[in-house]
């Protein structure tokens, strides 16, 4: 048993905050993501046509949407994108990860549906996506160097093979990402539980300062 599913309501569901077409839309959308997500592992079948979303729509006329070109061009291109096929058959799970590796992630989605009506949704979404994910990254290496200078003076090659990790923390914290981030964390944008050392006044400087001067005393 697999249920039918719009290829592009798969980057649909990834930004999905209860905004839609009508009222009834809006209920039967957000119903249909909390049953899919409560079984994530549960087939759909992938078909450019009306779908389990389409149900409620009021561009839904006679099963067929008023803006077929445009959303069978989103269906295609994400197929393409997944390495996908119309008609397969995939668990919900594996074509969430997809979407959101291959799509999602890659900073493909503005390409494919750049022009929906909803894109500003997703657009702002996807920036606070992206900046929590790079100060996670940078948050960690971080850490990592923080350990390692603590060590430093008993096991320096520590430090020095890290180096490199150490050169992204320092274009980072001289980049427009972290003033980008920055400004997020300023207008509370940003997860309340999201670490942000990276993002403190002295942070990364005190770090990076630290790794000099123990250069210095190593080399
Ligand atoms: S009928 Fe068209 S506009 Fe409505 S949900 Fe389906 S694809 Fe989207």
């Amino acid at each position: 048993m697999s249920r039918v599913l719009r290829p592009h309501h798969g980057m649909c569901f990834q930004f999905y905050e209860g905004k839609g077409y009508s009222e009834d839309f809006t209920d039967h959308m957000g119903r249909i993501i909390r049953e899919m997500e409560s079984d994530p592992s549960q087939m759909v079948r992938l078909k450019v046509m009306t779908d389990i979303v389409c149900e409620n729509c009021p561009n839904n006329e006679a099963g067929e949407c008023t803006t077929a070109d445009k959303v069978k061009r989103y269906d295609e291109e994400v197929l393409k994108a997944c390495g996908l096929a119309e008609g397969d058959k995939i668990s919900f799970a594996e074509f969430t990860e997809l979407v959101r590796e291959k799509i999602i992630d890659a900073g493909n989605r503005s390409d494919i549906c750049g022009d929906c009506s909803w894109d500003y949704i997703c657009r702002e979404k996807e920036r606070i996506l992206r900046a929590v994910r790079r100060i996670a990254k940078m948050e960690a290496i971080l850490d990592e160097a923080l350990r390692r200078l603590d060590n430093a003076e008993g096991a320096s090659e520590e430090l020095l093979e890290y180096q490199a990790e150490l050169k992204k923390l320092e274009e980072y914290y001289s980049s427009q990402d972290w003033k980008d981030d920055y400004a997020l964390d300023e207008e509370d944008l940003l997860p309340k539980d999201l670490k942000r050392g990276v993002l403190s006044e002295d942070g990364i400087y005190v770090a990076l300062e630290r790794n000099k001067e123990m250069l210095e005393r190593i080399e």
